[in-house]
């Protein structure tokens, strides 16, 4: 294991000669305003080749994965390593839910809302989340015009009578904060996206059990690349017209993503047991090094005075047996003082974000990636903590 990784503060990548040319020519952009987890290829380096996957020339030339299954393009060993690693995790209960795989949980996303809504609706569906809400949600509800639904806003302002489908994203894309439902009214449907439910982030309270569940291996091992999601689903119906929608779509989900999937999370869960030596238990591991990064974060910040965090209380996590903080996979960074626009003033300052218009809310707020790799968060940490008044 290289030592630099969880040894070493980050900062001090930008001591090495060639990194810091680069930074002071300005050449390295830093690309936190999307949330790609490349922060997890050192581990999965680190891992050699346990999750190398061989796939003869032979193999999977067939729609089918599984024909007598509802959903028949998921592959068993998938669906077997999935229901393994929500058990190890405790996170979402599997007994009694259908598993429904998908091209990135962005197509079961897509997959729930059709789903969910009638063809003969005498209006469409209002789709809600409550801000600051994940950025895709309006864009994708909207990109087709779908007549089944239509993007409705803010939850917490959805005051439109008539069917609705509220997005519950737990912890929350893009501020961490663990979310319940807002609307609450009679007859709504809920979808609980829970990509970021997982002892790296947040402290896994309970095993969630909700109608619709959404994971996806993207936030869970940083394989964002292999596009597999999954859905827990509990109506049996609702998981036949996703499986109809995925058909329509794409005819079914890779199978060479899904075995490497399956692969995946099989070292995961393997890595959790007892007998794993503790810098290989995934989560341990990443868990670490959410924590150093938060730290340093956090420094940077009050180094800086022109910014502010989200504080979280901490929570006992069942799966670690102890009580943290949250350590989002988000940063939700607000510029204090006279700032409006918090992506333009730190574009100037050579730091690339997202601003908070994306999500919702006010420009004053930006979200910043904590799962970049290691040289653009040091880059990133150390020009924040610079900028002064
Ligand atoms: N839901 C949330 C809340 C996310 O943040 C993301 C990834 N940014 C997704 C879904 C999409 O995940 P996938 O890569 O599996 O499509």
């Amino acid at each position: 294991m290289k030592k630099l990784l969880l040894g070493l503060p980050w900062p001090s990548c930008l001591r090495v000669g060639n990194i810091f040319e680069l930074d002071k020519t300005n050449i390295i952009n830093i690309p936190s305003c999307s949330g790609d987890p490349t922060m997890y290829e050192r581990y999965w380096q680190e891992m050699g080749d346990k999750t190398t996957v061989v796939i003869p020339g032979w193999q999977f030339t067939s729609y089918f994965s599984d024909a007598g299954n509802l959903c028949w393009f998921l592959e068993p060993e998938l669906a077997k390593e999935i229901s393994r690693l929500h058990k190890v995790v405790g996170n979402a209960i599997t007994e009694g839910r259908l598993i429904v795989v998908g091209t990135g949980s962005s197509q079961l996303f897509l997959a729930a809302l059709y789903a969910f809504t009638e063809n003969d609706a005498s209006e469409p569906f209002s789709v809600v989340s409550a801000a600051p809400y994940y950025s895709s949600y309006p864009a994708a509800t909207d990109c087709l015009k779908s007549g089944l639904y239509k993007w409705g806003g803010d939850a917490r302002n959805f005051t439109k009578t008539g069917p609705y489908i509220e997005l519950v994203t737990s912890p929350n894309n893009p501020d961490g904060f663990v979310r319940q439902s807002v609307v609450n009214r009679s007859g709504g449907i809920l979808v609980h996206d829970l990509a970021y439910y997982w002892p790296q982030y947040t402290p896994i309270t309970s095993a969630a059990d909700y109608e619709l569940m959404l994971f996806t291996v993207s936030k869970s091992t940083g394989h964002a690349g292999m596009r597999i999601g999954w859905a827990l689903v509990k109506d049996p119906s609702i998981a036949k017209k996703m499986v109809k929608y995925i058909e329509l779509s794409t005819i079914g989900v890779s199978k060479d993503s899904q075995l490497r999937a399956a692969k995946v999370l099989k070292v995961v869960s393997n890595s959790c047991g007892t007998a794993a030596r503790p810098r290989e238990n995934f989560f341990a591991y990443c868990h670490l090094l959410m924590a150093e990064r938060w730290k340093l974060l956090r420094e940077a910040v009050k180094q800086s005075g022109m910014f502010s965090l989200p504080e979280f209380e901490p929570g006992f996590c069942n799966f670690f047996q102890r009580l943290f903080e949250p350590l989002p996979a988000f940063a939700w960074l607000k510029c204090e003082g006279s700032v409006e626009d918090c992506e333009s003033f730190l574009k100037s300052h050579n730091i690339w974000t997202r601003s908070g218009r994306h999500f919702g809310v006010s420009p004053s707020y930006v979200r910043v990636s904590m799962l970049d790799r290691d040289r653009t968060f040091g880059c990133f940490v150390k020009r924040l903590s610079q900028i002064h008044l």
